[in-house]
């Protein structure tokens, strides 16, 4: 019978064997990977006693064409109703008064860690020699920083005053002729991330933390992430995680958290990236990292993401890419990302037999060299097949 995954009293999801879970099919080309994403995780779902009693909800294109809205408020309280929900990509409506589906989602739900597993799937196509040295995992803080939306636009009397005031207020020269924005960063927002992710590495055997920043030259903002957390460690997880500092970089059996600059780790993912496992940053640094990460792996089709609040339970899955609308209808593109993201889900409701199985299958079919047209164009001998052939492939091999 289908049923509601609730959140129990010590704060762990309680999954019902057919759990109800609502997605969005997405703008674009969500018409060709949801239902091919959907089939593949029905099929392992099922191998495993499983069942998931899918619950259609609008948002983008499809949503205005039928209601007149982009994220219609039933959308907003089923998601808040059922706590996981998954998507494919929504286009962003272009004057029509939401900066982002995406964003506001998260925003609404306050989905406070972006979570990014980036690694590489043998036999995918990549830029770099040592792809599968590669095997990260991004908590991208998703509500602070510049994405705050606190920005002032040159030539307004908004930013006028503003300038006047931080003139007069603290003797801050800001030349006339400038946009202003303001970078918010909270010990709240800091911590609740480093938390999550300091967390998700001792639960999964993970050997370590790195805390990227820009504290070198933000130090009030950038450098209190850092600060922040470092205390976060030393207050919550003494017993199981250690700073660097704290033990000489000798962690034991301990995770060792440590800290990099920005500039340096986006050097040092490519060209050491065995160095880095668990990853947390500031919002603006997990958006350049993840998407440097998942082209490292050849993955920018198939780079799966999930917008979690571990404390309300709420979690929602999604391809990161676009809608790729010139694309959309042709039954052509990579169902990898929102399949992906369908695992991801799976390992957060703890169906981690029936993720791993569909992991194993698309390497499987990957390794066949049978694939979509992105990596049939970089493979040599490989069989192109269409978005819904992928996924049929890919059930072949469960
Ligand atoms: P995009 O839709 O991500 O497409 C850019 C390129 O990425 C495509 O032309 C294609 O490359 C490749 N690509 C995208 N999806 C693929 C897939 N499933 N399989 C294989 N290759 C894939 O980016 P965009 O054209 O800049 O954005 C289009 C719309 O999507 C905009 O409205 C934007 O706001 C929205 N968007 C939504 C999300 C989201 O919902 N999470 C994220 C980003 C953008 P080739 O041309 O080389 O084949």
């Amino acid at each position: 019978m289908p049923e509601k995954i609730t959140m129990g009293p010590t704060g762990a999801l309680t999954v019902p064997d057919e759990p109800i879970i609502p997605f969005i099919e997405g703008d674009g080309t969500g018409v060709d990977i949801w239902p091919a994403a959907q089939k593949v995780l029905d099929a392992a779902a099922a191998k495993h006693g499983k069942r998931i009693a899918w619950k259609e909800v609008l948002a983008g294109e499809k949503a205005f064409n039928e209601t007149g809205d982009w994220l219609p408020e039933d959308t907003v309280t089923t998601f808040r109703e059922y706590l996981i929900g998954i998507k494919g990509p929504l286009t962003t409506p272009v004057g029509g008064g939401i900066r982002s589906l995406n964003v506001a989602l998260r925003q609404i739900l306050d989905l406070y860690v972006c979570l990014r597993p980036v690694r590489w799937f043998t036999g995918v196509p990549s830029p770099v020699k040592h792809p599968e040295k590669v095997d990260m995992v991004i908590f991208r803080e998703n509500t602070e920083d510049i994405y705050a939306g606190l920005e002032v636009e040159e030539g307004t009397p908004e930013a006028k005053k503003l300038i006047e005031l931080l003139r007069d207020a603290f003797k801050w020269e800001i030349r006339p002729d400038s946009g202003v924005g303001i970078k918010p960063i909270s010990e709240t927002g800091s911590k609740r991330l480093v938390r999550a992710a300091v967390k998700y590495a001792v639960d999964k055997d993970r050997k370590s933390v790195t805390l990227v920043h820009k504290g070198n030259i933000q130090k009030f903002t950038e450098g209190a992430f850092r600060n922040w957390g470092y205390d976060v460690v030393r207050d919550e997880f003494a017993d199981v995680a250690v700073g660097w500092d704290d033990c000489g970089g000798k962690p034991g059996s301990k995770v060792l958290v440590k800290d990099a600059i920005a500039d340096i780790t986006l050097q040092q993912v490519l060209t050491r990236p065995d160095e880095f496992d668990v990853i947390a940053t500031t919002n603006l640094n997990g958006d350049y990292l993840s998407d440097a990460l998942a082209a490292q792996v050849g993955g920018i089709g198939i780079a799966p993401g999930g917008n979690i609040n571990y404390v309300s339970g709420h979690g929602i899955f999604e391809a990161t890419h676009g809608t790729a609308p010139k694309y959309a209808g042709q039954d052509k593109v990579n169902p990898g990302s929102v399949l992906l993201s369908g695992v991801m889900m799976f390992e957060h409701l703890g169906w981690d037999g029936a993720a791993a199985d569909i992991v194993r299958a698309l390497e499987a079919t990957i390794a066949d060299k049978v694939v979509t047209y992105d990596f049939a164009r970089l493979m040599e001998g490989a069989t192109e097949v269409k978005c819904s052939e992928f996924a049929s492939a890919i059930v072949d091999r469960l």
